[in-house]
């Protein structure tokens, strides 16, 4: 049989189709039965022919603040995976019924104790992530009036730094959005 390889655009191959993840469901839910898998509307999905339940796998929501004040962003260091011992700007998965604007405050008040005001969404993007799955991330500015931070929650470390001395991040991304908000900072007040 003359097999032809096609490549797939990357939002279509296994690592972002949620295929990984389909092992992790085996029972339904709603009836208990176990699960099995069918080709449904253009995806391989968790079905469960007792009840007709249909396991639609979908992005994980998070969101992540870029708080800058006097040339410094708050970071924490990781005191989980992913990236534990590295850091990153605070960030979470939203919580049922919280907008992204109060899981941004909840979220850096775990993290810091800085209580903030978000600003304006710096960047919606989506990556696999190994224990998560595929996470949808919105990316907002925030403010403060109190610098005051203390490590909480799984952060064992908050610290204000120099947008200039970075230490290693976590995630790539949050590089990506430390240097978005920087933009949006200097268009705000016409340096550039
Ligand atoms: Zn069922």
């Amino acid at each position: 049989m003359n097999t032809t390889w096609i490549r797939l655009p990357i939002e279509m191959t296994k690592e972002s189709d949620g295929g990984d993840m389909l092992e992790q469901y085996r029972y339904c839910a709603r009836c208990g039965e176990q699960l099995t898998r069918k080709h449904l509307e253009g995806r391989l999905r968790p079905v469960c022919l007792a009840c007709g339940n249909v396991v639609y796998l979908n992005p994980l929501p998070a969101v992540a603040a870029v708080l800058i004040q006097s040339g410094r962003v708050l970071l924490i260091r990781r005191g989980v995976d992913p990236g534990a011992g590295l850091w990153a700007l605070p960030s979470g998965f939203m919580e049922q019924g919280e907008t992204p604007e109060i899981a941004l405050r909840r979220e850096v008040h775990e993290e810091t104790g800085v209580m903030c005001a978000p600003g304006r969404l710096i960047s919606a993007t989506t990556h696999d992530d190994h224990v998560f799955g595929h996470v949808l991330v919105l990316a907002y500015t925030a403010n403060c009036n109190d610098m005051t931070a203390f490590a909480g929650d799984d952060a064992v470390e908050a610290h204000w730094f120099e947008t200039t001395h970075l230490p290693r991040l976590a995630f790539e991304s949050h590089l990506e959005f430390i240097r978005q908000a920087e933009l949006l900072h200097s268009l705000d007040h016409e340096i550039l």
